[in-house]
This record gives structure tokens, sequence and C-alpha cells, in this order.
């Protein structure tokens, strides 16, 4: 158990899923300055993965790129396989990997259903069932940490916000919730930790058209009633706290990062 204020991961073993951009990326890097060593998983951009790998490498940390669709039981079998070879242990999941395919409810078709479906909520099932896996094989280490192993679900405030023209991102995130809550009720006496975070509006590649223009960003802080949009730092800074010992006693919660965005703020004038 770090009782290093500054590196509270030090010593400990974390894999990131989507790691190759936005907050995933974030994590990595917050993870790896918090002591952790990094598996940055990626699904198509090894170029980028590689860039983080070596950052954190040239900063002093350990990090390796692991290639794999987590929509596939196979890929996320043989990731989890190369990430032991890799550390020897598992200690932290960040299931963070996520795709939106918005459209009009008339016009979704079955595949852009399936695919939400596939990576957002499938994909974490297919991650946390191995990392389960792997957290009660390989048993306490308290020298470690207090939980046997953390599991962190990327959600966003789509668990709880209704979502028109997003209707398969918002439920499978709804999933992802109950998902989390129902795995962090199953495996709690087993001392595993499972929370989530939901983000509000983040700057990354998935939601640009909604903050690139002064005037896009404008309609969006109207949402926001911190009066900023938020950073992949905000949720990397959220993750570390979640997955080390200083949040032991949180099971089965989500921490919204979202600068307020879940508070109703059209009631603020309109109540
Ligand atoms: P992003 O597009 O920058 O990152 C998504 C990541 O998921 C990428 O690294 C991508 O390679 C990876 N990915 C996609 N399909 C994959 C697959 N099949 N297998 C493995 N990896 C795959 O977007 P982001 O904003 O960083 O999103 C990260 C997570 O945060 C997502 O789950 C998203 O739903 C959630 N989120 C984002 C926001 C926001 O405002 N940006 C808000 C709420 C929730």
């Amino acid at each position: 158990m770090s009782h290093d204020p500054v590196h509270p991961l030090h010593g400990q073993k974390a894999l990131v899923t989507g790691a190759s951009s936005g907050i995933g990326t974030a994590i990595a890097r917050a993870f790896a300055a918090a002591g952790a060593a990094v598996g940055v998983n990626y699904r198509s951009h090894a170029d980028e993965a590689e860039r983080i790998v070596q950052e954190i490498r040239d900063a002093g940390g350990e990090a390796a790129p692991l290639k794999a669709d987590v929509s596939s039981e196979d890929e996320v079998r043989a990731m989890f396989d190369e990430f032991g070879s890799a550390f020897g242990r598992i200690d932290i999941l960040v299931a963070n990997s996520g795709i939106q395919q918005d459209a009009a409810f008339p016009d979704m078709t079955l595949d852009q259903w399936r695919r939400v479906i596939d990576v957002n909520l499938t994909g974490q099932f297919l991650c946390a069932r191995e990392a389960v896996r792997r957290f009660l094989a390989q048993g306490p280490d308290p020298s470690i940490s207090r939980a046997v192993g953390k599991i962190i679900c990327m959600s966003s405030v789509h668990e709880v916000i209704p979502w028109a023209g997003h209707v398969n991102y918002a439920a499978s995130k709804g999933g992802v919730m109950l998902m989390m809550k129902s795995l962090a009720q199953e495996v709690a006496q087993a001392g595993i930790r499972v929370n989530g975070i939901a983000p509000g509006a983040i700057k990354t590649p998935i939601n640009q058209e909604a903050w690139q223009t002064p005037e896009a960003e404008r309609k969006l802080l109207e949402l926001i009633p911190y009066g900023r949009v938020g950073e992949p730092e905000d949720v990397g800074k959220a993750a570390v706290w979640l997955a080390s010992d200083a949040s032991d006693y949180v099971v089965g919660t989500t921490l919204f990062v979202d600068g307020g965005m879940t508070l109703y703020p059209s009631f603020r004038e309109n109540g």
C-alpha cells in the first residue's frame, strides 16, 4: 500500500483501454505520474500508442502498448495475457474505450446500434470479466493496495441524462452504470472495488464539433454551471484518486466529473 502522497499508485500495474486518444491518454499519463506501470491499449492507432508509451518511458515510467479490439473476446484475453507477461500482475483496469455512432432514431441502423453496444457495453463486460478472473487468481497483496483489485468503468453523464439522437450511446452508458453497480455488489466481498466515472463535456476527438467553434462552445457552456468545458486531465486526476487507496471505502459509485452538468442547469432561471 502506497503511503507516498505524490505517487499514490506506486508499484501498481494498470491497464487502460482506449488509451491512444483523449481521456484514456490523460488517464495513462496521470497513472504513470502517480507511479503505476501502464498498459496502453489501442485498437488501430499504433503510432499514437507508441508515442504515449515513449513519453511515459522518457519520464522514467513503465509502459507498454497493447493492441486489441475490446469487443473481441479472443483479443481481450490475449491483451490480458500480454499485459501479464509484461508486468507480472494486474491491480487496476480502466475500461475506457468508447464510440459514438449518432443517428436520428428512425434512421439508426442495426449496425450502428450493435457497434456502440458492442464496444461501449460488451467491451467493458469482457475486460472487467478478465480483470476479475485475474484479481481472484492472484489474491491480495497488502504491500501494494488494500483492495485485491480496482475497476473503473468509463461511463458518461448520459448514464442518467437522456440524449435524443444518441439513443444507442445513452443505452450503452445506462447499461454500463448498472453493470458497474451489480458487479461491484458481487465482487466487493472478494476485496475488489468497482466504480464508474461519468464525465460531462470533455474536449476530445469524440465530441469535437460540440466545442471546436466559439458558437458551439457558447451553446455547450449553457449546459455547464461551472462555466468551462472539461479537459481530459480533469478525468485523469479523478481516475487516480478512484484507483488509489485514498478512495478505499468507495464501492459501486459513479463519480460525476461534469462541471455540474447533471444539476439541471436550465432550472437556474426557469424553475
Ligand atoms: P476518443 O474518441 O478520444 O477516445 C476513445 C478511445 O476508444 C480511442 O482511444 C479509441 O481508439 C478507443 N476505441 C474505440 N473503439 C475501440 C475498440 N473497439 N477497441 C479498443 N479501443 C477502442 O474519446 P474520449 O472522449 O476520450 O472517450 C473515452 C471514453 O470517455 C468513452 O467511453 C466515452 O464514451 C467517454 N466519455 C467521453 C466524454 C467526452 O466529453 N469526451 C463524455 C462522457 C464520456
